[in-house]
């Protein structure tokens, strides 16, 4: 049962239209749970009422007609109740309600379950039958696992069915919501970034050169056979030998030259690459798929497989090639920073990533880059989105495809009132950061892309964390000391007499390095940061001897340890880099001062043991994304719980407030790194604690000097203390944007929020 479960699931999955995606959904459950009728009623949420979809049982007449209001009949009932409802005689029920036109007299017993997607009721989904007995209990746990797994799927199926009308005839807008990633709007067409091709998604055809067309053919055979000899080669050590003869199938389909042969006819008859292995392959298939021995039938999906992978080669070269010469809003699966690198900076106006969230790393790049960005957009239809007209609102979260006509003007209107006060912001750059009533702040740079700081335009006091784990990223193995010496000397001399604060390796996580996977259930939880780099003493003291020399150079460098959790890891950690630094002066020759040593408080455990902190290291910075993370035991890059995510939760105001307090309590420097403080309502909380250094996203910092400028010290205080005292974020969101209206900060606050 579990099998047909997921072939329901997976049908309804590939279906290109809502209406086949439902009408294959019911007449597959009715055939699996071997019972006379099924049917699906779809929200409309503007309308207040459920419509029937699709039914396998009941009048087809009745399909997209018959509609029944959500406090209305058993089937409101069950959207109501949010349960099952499982009745052997439905008509005696109170709440039934006749509808003559779906014809359904003759059937008795009713079981219906509601899909639910994200807390909110999509559709429900009911069996029916003329026996007037209770389905079994069996049969209740079938159609409520069938609902519960069919509810993400089902929601795609529809944003996809919108689209597909949207653009077949009315071209109407579709708005969807994702999570707020990077504040901004962008106004452009959608350019969809596919890791994966599929056959279907090819559009014909031609090329300009042939030498070059079959040059980039015959390169993407070569890619494919040495991608499948890695692969088989790889899998080796775990597969059986007779699932390994798969790959042996591959490759030989790829020596054999008919294949082959036939994409280069059409190559040589004009077609593109893409074109002629779509149809060599299309017919390939189609032969296979007709056979009568089941095992070659089974090769129809082989060839498949592997003109998959063909085209993933082929595309991956024209994707490399592509020059982007229209502004465009980057949508992918997945948002990579090699993706961003790809796309020159004037043309890349905004990201939508279907995975991630508001603190995933994605989004901190969109906001170090000031993209505006949109996350975690689940049900977003890929395929469906390519040169689409998009806004994209990076303040709500919204994502609106084929915009209307009246959505495009208020948009235009708030870009113009933006760019408006971004020349303000602009203005607030160069001057000193301070509050109203002139109490002094130090405002820092968050870095590590090396574009956050090409596109750096001053005022900053310093870098209050470097990233270093993003010039390992871009490496394919460990970097060289030497490597390692330079890209820091570069930083710390573009910031001369400035502090910089570098952040040893934070690898694990969502962060990964190609050439040095970690595989872990949890590796939020796991091998991450200093434990990863104390585990790895050869990688951690290069890094440090690569850091000395660079200070020892420039003489303005300060280290930071990642995601300490004890006070061991630090005195371990401390050794090494005091190992690192006895060897360089031996080395040089030479006796030089370590530099100012601090570790982050991102892990909730550091709260307890400032004291003992306070006792080792010259500063600590606060990584709020991090310590929200796991203050609020919230994954920070899954989009399922990115509602729960919330700096302002006030668990986290009151460790940020509890750190700053202990702070000055055993006299240790304390300053903020985390994202919070790149948010101006953030930034005033964070000054009315006492910090006194905010480090931030180099692009936000006009904007929250613009903001500090505009309150006192004690109007920052009288918003933390009314905040403070409020029991949710949601609450104390309201009441902070009502105080800064009145503060003169309401332009901060857009529609929506
Ligand atoms: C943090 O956790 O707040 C932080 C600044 O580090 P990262 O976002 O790189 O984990
Ligand atoms: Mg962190």
């Amino acid at each position: 049962m579990l099998h047909t479960l997921r072939q329901i699931v997976q049908g309804v999955n590939q279906s290109e239209a809502l209406d086949d995606a439902l009408q294959f959904l019911v007449t597959q459950t009715k055939q699996a749970l071997e019972t006379q009728c099924c049917s699906v009623y779809l929200a409309n949420v503007e309308a207040g009422h459920f419509t029937l979809m699709a039914t396998d049982g009941l009048a087809q007449s009745s399909v997209g007609n018959a509609v029944i209001g959500f406090h209305e009949g058993l089937i409101g009932l069950v959207g109501e109740r949010e349960e099952p409802i499982n009745l052997a005689n439905a008509h005696q029920h109170p709440r039934f309600k006749f509808i003559p036109q779906v014809e359904e007299e003759q059937l008795n017993a009713f079981l219906g379950t509601p899909i639910i997607h994200q807390g909110r009721v999509l559709g429900v989904l009911t069996i029916q039958q003329a026996d007037a007995r209770q389905f079994s209990e069996q049969e209740e746990s079938l159609l409520v696992t069938l609902s519960a797994q069919l509810a993400g799927v089902l929601a795609a199926a529809k944003a996809r069915g919108q689209l597909t009308a949207a653009s077949s005839h009315q071209r109407s807008m579709v708005v969807l919501q994702g999570v707020a990633g990077s504040p901004g709007i962008a106004v452009a067409q959608a350019w969809v970034e596919r890791v994966a091709v599929e056959l279907e998604d090819v559009v014909e055809g031609q090329h300009q050169d042939l030498d070059a067309e079959l040059e980039r053919w015959q390169n993407a055979v070569l890619q494919t056979r040495e991608y499948i000899e890695r692969l088989s080669l790889r899998l080796g050590e775990s597969l059986d030998r007779d699932v390994l003869a798969i790959f042996d199938v591959y490759q030989n389909i790829l020596n054999d030259n008919s294949i082959s042969g036939a994409v280069e006819q059409h190559i040589r008859a004009n077609a593109s690459a893409e074109t002629a292995l779509v149809r060599v392959a299309k017919d390939y298939i189609g032969q296979f798929a007709a056979m009568k021995d089941a095992y070659l039938r089974e090769r129809a999906t082989d060839i498949r497989d592997l003109a998959q992978r063909l085209l993933y080669f082929l595309q991956q070269r024209a994707h490399e090639l592509t020059e982007h010469e229209q502004p465009l809003v980057l949508v992918a699966e997945e948002v990579t920073a090699s993706m961003l690198a790809s796309i020159p900076r004037d043309k890349l106006l905004g990201i939508v990533s279907v995975r991630g969230s508001s603190n995933s790393h994605a989004a901190i790049l969109a906001r170090a880059l000031g993209i505006p960005a949109v996350l975690g957009i689940a049900d977003l239809p890929l395929k469906k989105c390519a040169g689409r007209d998009v806004i994209l609102d990076g303040y709500s979260g919204r994502l609106y495809l084929s915009p209307s006509a009246a959505v495009k003007e208020e948009y235009a209107r708030l870009l113009r009132q933006e760019s408006e006060l971004q020349i303000e912001f602009e203005k607030n750059r160069e001057l000193p950061a301070a509050t109203a009533d002139g109490r002094r702040l130090s405002v820092m740079i968050n870095a590590g892309l090396a574009a956050d700081t090409e596109h750096y335009g001053g005022g900053a006091d310093g870098v209050g964390l470097f990233r270093t784990e993003i010039p390992f990223m871009i490496q394919d193995k460990f970097p060289s000391e030497e490597f390692q010496f330079q890209t820091y000397c570069n930083i710390l001399n573009r910031f001369p007499g400035q502090p910089v604060t570098m952040r040893t390796l934070d690898v694990g996580g969502d962060k990964a390095l190609p050439y040095f996977p970690i595989r872990e259930e949890n590796p939020f939880l796991g091998w991450r940061g200093l434990r990863m780099t104390l585990d790895h003493p050869e990688i951690f003291l290069v890094q440090m001897r690569a850091m000395l020399k660079a200070h020892h150079k420039c003489r303005n460098l300060r280290i930071m340890f990642p995601m300490v959790t004890n006070i061991a890891e630090l005195e371990q950690a401390k050794k090494l880099l005091r190992k690192a630094h006895a060897e360089l002066q031996d080395e040089l020759g030479e006796h030089f001062a370590l530099p100012p040593l601090g570790i982050m408080i991102e892990v909730p455990a550091m709260l307890y043991q400032l004291r003992a902190v306070a006792d080792q290291v010259d500063f600590v910075s606060v990584g709020s994304n991090d310590l929200t993370q796991y203050l609020l035991a919230v994954d920070r890059n899954n989009a399922r719980v990115a509602n729960l995510y919330d700096e302002l939760n006030p668990a986290v105001l009151n460790a940020l407030n509890s750190i700053a307090q202990q702070c000055r309590q055993y006299q240790l420097n304390f300053s903020i790194c985390g994202e919070l403080a790149s948010d101006p309502l953030g930034a005033i909380l964070l000054v009315a604690m006492g910090y006194k250094v905010l480090s931030m996203n180099a692009a936000n910092i006009g904007r929250v000097k613009w903001a500090l400028a505009k309150v006192s010290m004690s109007q920052c205080q009288h918003m933390l203390q009314k905040a403070l005292n409020l029991s949710s974020a949601d609450t104390i969101r309201r009441q902070l944007y009502v105080d800064m209206d009145s503060f003169g900060l309401g332009a901060l606050i857009r529609p929506g929020q």
